[in-house]
């Protein structure tokens, strides 16, 4: 681990909120939703939204997170520019796949009743198989129902044949996790080169990729791939996490008939917020610094 990762991990709650605070729309359900309409709105983006928490561990704090996600279904209502995000381990993964499944089929299944499309996010290796299994199992009744897979994995490839015939959203990103390397590619640049023929792959295959990264090099070469297979626009998406700056490359590919989508967080209770925030810092310790230069200019009064 790096001096700067290390400094994350031990920097308090509140100074990890403070700096995470670009990445986070808010710490209520309208404010998460405000900002996804904002940003459809004043500039046709779109948002996947998604409620911070994971690896929890009692069947109370499970409960919790059912209901918000039922409350942002219900809030959300019909809208064409925003879908739900959701990860197995705040949501029963600690009860094993099966209680899982059926935690996540009943959000999925509500979600379906107001249109409104779940993707559900890829956590550490030791939670692939479980993820990859309950979306295929609810892929079958719920076709918009779709998952992401990480290049890094030496597995993506046969993961990506293995879902042949489900013509399915997948979001496929380098992946956020450290990972060993018996497992897993260990330098950016391969991952980036390997993202690249999965995207390849996956409209081979029949899917609908979601290329999710802030490499502006790669999202054109991902692009080039789309034109080169005669895809249209519309068999696929640009996803990027909402606070890292890339507004003008973004408009750019709206105004070229691409759809960009964010990935919109929030919490209502910061505590299960924490591990996101840090692992957002700990991509780009950078952002610290950009932070608390703006907030000492706005100190000074200067905007
Ligand atoms: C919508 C979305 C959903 C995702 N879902 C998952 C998931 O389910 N599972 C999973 O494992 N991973 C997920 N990821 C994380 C993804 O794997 C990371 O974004 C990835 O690790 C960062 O790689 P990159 O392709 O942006 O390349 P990088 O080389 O990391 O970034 C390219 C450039 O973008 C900028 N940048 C990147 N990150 C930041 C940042 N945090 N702050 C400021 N600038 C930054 C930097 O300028 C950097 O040079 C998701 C990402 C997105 C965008």
């Amino acid at each position: 681990m790096g001096l700067k990762k290390f400094i994350i991990n031990l920097a308090p709650t509140p100074l990890v909120r403070l700096f995470a605070s670009p990445y986070v729309a808010g710490d209520s359900i309208e404010a998460a939703i405000g900002t996804a309409q904002k940003f459809w709105e004043e500039r046709l983006v779109c948002s996947t939204i998604d409620l911070l928490g994971e690896e929890l561990e009692s069947d109370e704090e499970v409960q919790y997170i059912v209901n918000v996600y039922e409350r942002l279904i219900e809030t959300l209502g019909h809208q064409d520019y925003a879908t739900i995000s959701l990860k197995p381990t705040q949501l029963g993964s600690h009860r094993g796949t099966e209680h899982c499944k059926k935690v996540i089929g009943g959000i999925v299944a509500r979600a379906e009743q107001n249109n409104i499309k779940v993707t559900l996010d890829m956590e550490d290796h030791s939670f692939t198989d479980m993820t990859l299994d309950i979306f295929r199992a609810l892929n079958k009744d719920h076709p918009t129902f779709g998952t992401v897979l990480q290049s890094r994995l030496f597995r993506t490839d046969d993961d990506i044949k293995s879902l042949k015939g489900l013509n399915a959203r997948i979001r496929i990103c380098i992946g956020i996790y450290n990972e060993p390397k018996d497992i897993a590619l260990q330098s950016k640049p391969e991952m980036k080169k390997k993202l690249l023929q999965q995207v390849e792959l996956l409209f081979k295959e029949g899917h609908y990729p979601e290329i999710a990264s802030h490499d502006e090099a790669l999202i054109i070469e991902a692009v080039n791939i789309a034109e080169k297979l005669n895809m249209k626009k519309d068999f696929y998406e640009v996803q990027m996490l909402m606070g890292v700056p890339k507004q003008s490359f973004q408009d750019e590919l709206i105004k070229n008939g691409i759809l960009v989508r964010l990935y919109v967080p929030f919490a209502e209770k910061w505590k299960y917020a924490i591990a996101y925030c840090k692992r957002r810092l700990a991509a780009n310790p950078a952002m610290a610094a950009y932070i608390l230069k703006n907030i000492l200019h706005k100190t000074a009064g200067k905007h």
